[in-house]
């Protein structure tokens, strides 16, 4: 087992139990008024349901740059070498997380609501694929 040593790493086990639990009806009836699109490329259904795809509601973005640090729209705030997905992706210093098992990421960007249940799924299995030889207890 290596080990990790990252400050998001319980919003890591968080996010992936929530990919895990959320269910159809709560995607049914989520609540996406006010969240607008970002560069032309926020799944808002996701992003009102897990903080998806934007920089300033992900928690793991949050935990480790502090809410204060992160500014709308300015990714040079940015700095992913903190990050627990940065293990995975030693050379990506902005959106390391958008190259860990890039497909399933993708996915939920591109998903609606008829499948996103399933894209939420697959992405939980990706990353505990991912980091199955790291010492990060999901269970
Ligand atoms: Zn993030």
């Amino acid at each position: 087992m290596k080990k990790l040593i990252f400050k998001n790493i319980p919003q890591l086990i968080a996010l992936v139990k929530r990919y895990e639990s959320i269910t159809q009806e709560e995607i049914d009836n989520a609540d996406i008024t006010g969240i607008e699109t970002y560069h032309g490329r926020l799944n808002p259904l996701a992003n009102a349901l897990t903080g998806f795809g934007k920089m300033t509601t992900c928690t793991l973005c949050i935990a480790i740059l502090g809410e204060d640090a992160i500014k709308e729209d300015d990714a040079s705030s940015l700095d992913c070498s903190k990050c627990v997905y940065h293990e995975l992706q030693p050379n990506a210093y902005k959106y390391s997380c958008i190259e860990v098992a890039k497909e399933t990421y993708d996915a939920i960007d591109k998903s609606s609501e008829v499948d996103l249940l399933k894209a939420y799924r697959n992405r939980a299995k990706a990353i505990r694929k991912a980091f199955k030889e790291y010492d990060i207890n999901f269970d």
